[in-house]
């Protein structure tokens, strides 16, 4: 067969393709575009099946800390840095990573070519044998996966959680058998290339405005979402987030099951309703387990534990299995997530960075019996600050404002009444002073942006791991 054959390309677009087989994949020439994480590991797969693979990347691979030597071991030649000067005529397919902006220059030159172009998501899910539930949503993703790849592992199947959180799907998807189950946390930037991906279960958790930035308006921000389910069919369940009016649509024209989870509303699936998390099923309720004994803490935590259940029931599991509902009571959270750092003078500290948008803020806010000293600040997205202002005056004894949004919150924050400070673009100067805020108020001190963090850290893990190790350090009790 000829390298340009057409017919091969057609193979691979064909909806259900047999794509792990060899033939397929022998000898054609891919361009991978954006060499992180799942780009390294989507050139490495599609390497081993015996693609001609050419990846690329505008950092060099000191930025972006690429294995460079793994990569040409396998064969695949790179053009990194800003100078690169990649060229497409050759190629066959181009793999998109989801860091990748669609005005990107070999974003744009590929779609005017006129070249498939897929995602990692895409192309790793085609060599899966082991059936798939992916996760998508504005907030939530990387719990929702981790809490479900607990329930699966407690009934002992073997499983493979994948996506933003731990490995790329690329990474891990030919460890699982077929008679595992993968789990997949899945951005809408990956859903935006899909044409095949096919998970037998699919969530979306929540709609909030995010990453508006790239999408021309919201209905195209959720369109991109819905096409999760673009290829479900009878015998696929699809899980939705119940009363939102934006998705109720979703279920008119689709012939697999849909279940909810929410509050009680709820008629089938699971719900949180009088203190207790329930299954409902055909008119009937079955209480599973008292929200107080569950492990993650908010409201926000036990949605995300009632979507793990329809999704599990979705693969066929049982999730009213007592090894399932004994998960639920001690899984263990994320870091970055309301994580509880310890108590120092008696003011206990929590690290929330993963908080990088006004709705997660919300929601971290709302999971506090308690008052806390907020610190909050970073690179702004998007707007809904200032709708923040009256879960602040019922939980928010003192704000600490840090990074490059400072202006806007103390605008948007300045009508609730509660003492704004400026720490500027100094962490350790924002620990201190949340501590003396919350020392005088008997408060603790909840760390959660609310905002991006490449105004002053790489990602929100190393603005976390900062935060942690002032709190450790005990700088805020010197
Ligand atoms: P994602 O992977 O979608 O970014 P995470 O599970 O990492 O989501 O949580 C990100 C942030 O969003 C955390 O700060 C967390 O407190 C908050 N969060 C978690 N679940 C929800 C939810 N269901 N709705 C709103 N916010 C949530």
């Amino acid at each position: 067969m000829n390298i340009g054959d057409s017919t091969r390309v057609e193979n691979l677009l064909t909806v259900d393709a047999k794509s792990n087989d060899p033939v397929l994949w022998d000898k054609k020439r891919v361009a991978v575009i954006g060499m992180a994480r799942s780009g390294f590991a989507v050139a490495r797969l599609l390497a081993r099946h015996g693609a001609r693979v050419t990846g690329s990347d505008v950092r060099d691979a000191g930025e972006i800390g690429l294995d460079v030597g793994r990569l040409e071991q396998d064969g695949v030649l790179l053009f990194l840095g800003p100078e690169q000067t990649m060229n497409l005529s050759e190629i066959e397919l181009v793999v998109v990573s989801p860091g990748i902006p669609p005005s990107a220059p070999l974003y744009e030159e590929a779609r005017e070519r006129g070249l498939p172009i897929f995602s990692e998501l895409e192309v790793a899910s085609r060599f899966a044998a082991a059936p798939m539930a992916a996760v998508t949503g504005t907030n939530g993703k990387s719990t929702t996966v981790t809490v479900l790849g607990a329930l699966i592992e407690a009934l002992g199947h073997e499983v493979a959680v994948a996506g933003n959180v731990g490995r790329a799907l690329s990474e891990a998807v030919e460890s699982v058998p077929k008679s595992g189950f993968l789990v997949v946390e899945v951005s809408s930037f990956q859903l935006e290339a899909v044409s095949s991906f096919h998970p037998r279960t699919a969530a979306i958790l929540n709609l909030a405005p995010d990453h508006m930035d790239r999408y021309p308006s919201f209905k195209d921000y959720v369109d991109a979402k819905l096409r999760i389910f673009s290829r479900q069919r009878s015998g696929d369940t699809a899980v939705l987030p119940a009363g939102d009016e934006r998705l109720a649509g979703v279920g008119s024209d689709f012939s697999g099951r849909v279940l909810h989870f929410g509050g009680d509303s709820v008629t089938e699936g699971f719900a949180l309703a009088g203190g207790n998390l329930v299954k409902r099923q055909s008119g009937g309720e079955t209480s599973l387990v008292s929200r107080e004994t569950l492990s993650l803490p908010g409201t926000h935590n036990h949605l995300n534990m009632a979507a793990a259940l329809c999704l599990l029931e979705g693969l066929g599991l049982d999730a009213t299995d007592p090894r399932v509902l004994k998960t639920l009571t001690t899984v263990r959270g994320l870091p970055h997530r309301m994580e509880m750092l310890g108590v120092h003078d008696g003011v206990a500290f929590y690290n929330d960075s993963k908080a990088t948008n006004p709705d997660s803020l919300r929601v971290a806010l709302e999971s506090f019996s308690k008052p806390v000293v907020l610190i909050a600040g970073g690179r702004a997205k998007g707007g809904g600050y200032r709708e923040l202002g009256p879960v602040i005056e019922r939980r928010v004894k003192g704000i600490v404002l840090l990074g490059e949004a400072e202006p806007m919150l103390e605008e948007a924050w300045s009508g609730t009444g509660v003492p704004l400070v400026r720490a500027g673009a100094d962490l350790e100067n924002a620990v201190k002073l949340a501590f003396e805020l919350a020392r005088k108020s008997g408060a603790g001190v909840l760390f959660s942006p609310g905002c991006a963090s490449f105004d002053m850290f790489r990602d929100y893990e190393d603005r976390g791991d900062r935060f942690r190790a002032l709190v450790h350090r005990g700088v805020a009790t010197r």
